[in-house]
């Protein structure tokens, strides 16, 4: 056995992956198991985009491309940010990365050295935990422990915790697990923390495309005072049901881009080329089925919270992405195996991403299935 590098072995496998395994071991027995633990949407990809990528193959889009990017993505990428608000992006300031995960990555060994404080704005997605410790950065995570999660932004808290020393903050609206979508007010509040303790703020938009009613994603990099120290990040796996595709970019000032870009090019030297050109056309073409699958997601969130109000359980209706936080009567980590070893009912507890006592559940699945999933929870005396 090799003596693994302490990297490697600062981190831990993911909580979602972790039920998902139990979940998948169920399922070799025989078990029929609702899976509500993953995050990703149950559509296939729309046609016309699923067309390009062959049309691209055929085309011989098969080589390498320029390191981060091919010039029609970045110009759609950029023509997409200045529609968002986020004007001060041109070409030179966007990295195609194969998924918002890569992105991340990169962006967190860019800019944390050993010991830099990175500030996650709880609850937060478990995979920034992970990469900050990759990165070798000290965590200062919001104590969310007296936090009466309702889905806004625990700012009293984060206020409390940032300081001079923070480098990095993440911001992630709508976010996963929570589902929020952080209000103007909330997110100047965000601002107001980063420009008094001068530190630079990733808002992570992968959620942005989807939102309900009338609730709007505010780019945090549209603020006064945010445009030059918000790195903007989005991808196409979940707008575009393309998670397997694996593409996604980042914008940030120049100077972050020249030295990714180092990165990016010694490691994954450039995204895959005719999924690249699949992603002109996601940009360019695409809309009709964002919203089809969006209204799907939004019609599901409502059946599922109107069927656990049946079961006396009152949920914070969540504006974004398709995640909801469902409070458990116990230790979440505890529900979260009964729930897959009583109910066959697959989540993930909410202790990992900052929320103790609650699980979080993605409502990308049928209605049927979500249905079956809150009468096994009844059945099991889980609700
Ligand atoms: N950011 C958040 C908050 C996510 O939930 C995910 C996926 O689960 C990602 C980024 C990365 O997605 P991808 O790498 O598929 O683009």
């Amino acid at each position: 056995e090799p003596d693994f590098s302490d990297r490697v072995q600062r981190v831990e496998p993911s909580a979602t992956i972790a039920i998902s395994n139990l979940a998948a071991e169920l399922e070799a027995q025989g078990e029929d198991v609702v899976d509500l633990s993953v995050g990703e949407p149950d559509f296939d990809t729309p046609e016309s985009i699923k067309q390009a990528a062959k049309d691209s193959l055929d085309a011989g889009d098969v080589g390498y491309t320029s390191s981060n990017g091919i010039p029609e993505l970045k110009d759609a990428i950029v023509d997409k940010l200045h529609a968002d608000g986020l004007t001060q992006y041109g070409e030179e300031n966007i990295i195609v990365t194969p998924g918002g995960k890569q992105a991340l990555y990169e962006i967190f060994q860019t800019v944390i050295d050993d010991g830099d404080e990175v500030c996650l704005l709880d609850p937060a997605w478990v995979s920034y935990e992970a990469m900050v410790k990759l990165a070798g950065g000290s965590l200062s995570r919001v104590d969310t422990s007296q936090y009466d999660f309702d889905l806004e932004p625990a700012l009293d808290e984060l206020a409390a915790t940032v300081s001079d020393d923070t480098e990095l903050l993440v911001v992630n609206s709508p976010g996963n697990p929570h589902g929020a979508v952080y209000s103007r007010e909330a997110l100047e509040g965000v601002r107001d923390l980063a420009v008094e303790h001068d530190f630079a703020v990733i808002s992570d938009e992968i959620y942005k495309e989807i939102t309900y009613g009338d609730a709007e994603a505010i780019s945090l990099g549209t603020l006064d005072g945010m445009e030059g120290r918000t790195i903007t990040l989005n991808g196409f796996s979940k707008a575009y049901a393309m998670t397997g595709w694996r593409l996604g970019y980042f914008a940030a000032p120049e100077s972050i881009v020249e030295q990714a870009g180092k990165l990016h090019s010694h490691s994954v030297t450039c995204a895959v080329n005719f999924v690249q050109h699949a992603g002109v056309t996601a940009l360019e073409e695409v809309d009709e089925e964002i919203v089809e699958m969006r209204d799907a997601f939004e019609e599901r969130r409502d059946m599922l919270i109107d069927l656990f109000a049946e079961h006396g359980k009152d949920v914070p209706v969540p504006e974004g992405a398709f995640y909801l936080m469902l409070p458990v009567r116990e230790d979440d980590q505890a529900w979260a195996e009964e729930a897959v070893e009583k109910a066959q009912v697959a989540t993930v507890p909410g202790s990992p991403f900052g929320t103790p006592g609650y699980v979080r559940l993605s409502y990308a699945a049928s209605k049927e299935r979500l249905e079956e999933a809150v009468e096994r929870l009844a059945d099991a005396d889980l609700l």
